[in-house]
Parts: C-alpha cells; structure tokens; sequence
C-alpha cells in the first residue's frame, strides 16, 4: 500500500482548522467523488480516503490523539495505542450518507437545537522515574481545560434576560427554504445563520466568558501515581477532558504513564531481573551475598559450584503490583575471571592449576572426544 497521506492533506485544511472547515472540505469532497457521482477509475479509493480523514478530524478526541501520533496511533498494530479498541477502519459501509445526500439533495431529517452533551476524553503522556513507579508518586500535572463560566453558568448572557429565543428560527436552531437543484426546487433545511443552531440569541454577552458560556482554566493539579504502576498503564482524572456541548460535562482526562529505565533493574511485569558480579572462588566455593532489591538488600545463598549465567529466583522480592500481588526477582551470576593477579593470587591460583591437572580434568575429558 502506498504511503498514507496526512489526513489534512486530504481534505485539503490547515492544520488549525476549524470544526466547520474540515466539515464543508468533506462536504465538497465527498461529492466530488462519490462513485454514485463520479466515474472516474479513483472516484473509489479517493472517497475512501476523504472518509476516512473525516472520521479521525471531525472527532476531538481523535484528532488530537492523531496530531499527537500521527496515523500510527489509528493503524491498530501496537496494543500501547489506547483507542485501537474502539475505532473502526472506515470502510464503504461507514458512510453516513444522510449527511452527504442532506445537503446534496437538501434532505428533509428533523433537526433540533443540539442539547447539552458529554465532552470527548482525552489523553495526556507522562515519564516517571523507575523508582518513582515502584514507591508511588504524587505528581504535579500541569493542565488546561475549559470550565462552565462561573458568571453565567454557561448561558452566555451577562443576565438570563439577555438570553431570547432566536426570533429568525423561533428557537428551533434551523431553518427552511427552497433551493435550485439540478433535480429542480427542493426544500431545504438548513442550520439558522442566525443564531448558529442554539435556537437562542444574546443581547448582552457575559463580560467574563464574552458569550462562549465557557472559562479556560489552567492550573497545576497533583496526580496520584500508585506504587507499582507500568509502563502504558492510564489513570483516569474525571472533568478534565474537553469541554462538553451546550452546557454538557467536561470529558475525562487519562494520563498514559511512561517508565525510565534503571541503570541495573530490569522490569519484567512485576518480576525484576538483575545480573550481579560474582568472584569465581566464591562461585565454587558458595557463599551468602547482599543482593539489592527494589525495596532495599536481602541476603541470598549462592550455591557452591554455580555456572555462570545461572538464575536463582528470590520468590517474592519482586514489585508489590497494584493488585497486592507480588514478583519475583532473578538474580543472573556473572562470574568474573580474575584479572591483574598480584603475586600471592597467582601462587594460589598456580597451585590450584596443578591439583586440578592431576585427576583427568573436564578438558581433557572434552579434548578426548576429538580423540577418539
Ligand atoms: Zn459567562
Ligand atoms: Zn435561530
């Protein structure tokens, strides 16, 4: 498949623009190519392409999430993408023709003034240090989200006399008229220019939101972060997601929490795995170390005669999950061969050369394989 075009591309938008001007970019290019209309051998794959922009741009939600990831976040490959549960590739069957066909044959569905409606959830992206995911943190978040102004409660007017019905619509929010088609004269109905589909007008906007009904409140908020949280896990902050329509709640605000890596513990789910340096003597004689864990030191018993690369497992001294259950850590033995031996070392090690020699030794054992 060839490269995807970035979706404002598509509908030939900038970057910033507005609901209304991704909305008519569709419009005018659903027309122009919808095969019912246009005959040409792409009409198809354009049509495709324009809806499927549409669906991503005309969504708060994922239109933010697709200027933040690009397609990637869309293509439902990577289990981090946090919408690929619910988003469906658009197909021919996803075409709400009613909204095509409404304004192209001027459709006749019943409109009414849009009530107040739940905001969009949105997602934020934070890094926390190892230890801090361990322990728990409580991090201060920086967030901007818009509020129900205070003054006129979100009505927009600086009284609630200077909210009227809309005298062009009667507070229905649209209007009807006739309208020149290539099929003739068809009634048409269409959103009041005047009062934008609110069914309301506003005399004297409130001094304090200037009429938008809405505050932007930016404040600093401390997030809970639990002991024991993972990579590409979400924590949910209610009210702090986009703005609700009409007077509607704010949608949530999920925080995707992102882990550094520690210099020696690797993470393994709960599990934690961790190589430490051995001395050989002590790794054929056995001995008892200190072996650090996240939740500080614990003695371990390393057997006489271990390999090198062996893995014991400290049953329990893993990560304490955020379900109570806890992980184990596996330590790896790395067996270090001695290196700038002073004299004494030496001896000794010269010594122990030759009692090995004296009984057929593995490597003579090994090299009698070859022999034979
Ligand atoms: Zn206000
Ligand atoms: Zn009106």
């Amino acid at each position: 498949m060839a490269e995807k075009r970035d979706y404002y591309e598509v509908l030939g938008v900038s970057r910033n623009a507005s609901a209304d001007e991704i909305k008519n970019a569709y419009r005018k290019l659903a027309k122009k190519y919808h095969p019912d209309i246009n005959k040409s051998p792409d009409a198809e794959e354009n049509f495709k392409e324009v809806q499927e922009a549409y669906e991503i741009l005309k969504d708060d939600k994922k239109r933010q999430t697709y200027d933040q990831f690009g397609h990637s976040a869309f293509d439902g490959t990577g289990e981090q993408n946090p919408f690929s549960g619910g988003f469906r590739g658009s197909g021919f069957d996803d075409i709400d023709l009613g909204d095509i066909f409404g304004s192209f044959f001027g459709g006749s569905r019943s409109r009414r003034p849009s009530g107040p409606s739940r905001g969009n959830d949105s997602l934020a992206k934070i890094t926390i240090d190892f230890m801090d995911a361990i322990n728990g943190i409580d991090y201060p978040l920086n967030v901007t989200y818009d509020q129900v102004c205070h003054h006129c409660h979100g009505s927009g007017g600086e009284t609630p006399e200077d909210v009227q019905t809309c005298p062009t619509c009667n507070g229905s929010g649209h209007v009807t008229g006739a309208r020149q088609t290539i099929f003739g004269t068809m009634q048409s109905t269409q959103t009041c220019p005047t009062c934008g589909g609110s069914g309301k007008t506003i005399k004297n906007k409130c001094h304090v939101c200037n009429g938008s009904g809405y505050e932007r409140v930016k404040t600093k908020i401390n997030v809970k972060i639990p002991a024991g949280i993972n990579s590409g896990q979400q924590i949910r902050i209610p009210g702090k997601g986009s703005r609700g329509q009409s007077g509607g709640p704010n949608g949530d605000l999920y925080l995707e929490i992102n882990i550094r890596t520690h210099k020696y513990f690797v993470r393994d789910g709960n599990d934690i795995h961790l190589k430490i340096p051995l001395d050989f003597a002590s790794a054929a004689l056995g001995t008892e170390i200190d072996v650090p864990t996240v939740y500080g030191k614990v003695k371990l018993k390393i057997p006489a005669g271990i390999q090198p690369h062996t893995k014991l497992r400290m049953r329990g001294k893993g990560i304490k999950g955020l379900r109570g259950v806890s992980g184990d850590q596996y330590v790896e033995v790395d067996v270090q061969t001695p290196t700038n031996l002073n004299k004494k070392q030496r001896d000794l090690l010269k010594k122990l050369q030759e009692e090995d020699q004296k009984d057929p030794s593995f490597i003579e054992r090994f090299l009698n394989f070859f022999n034979s």
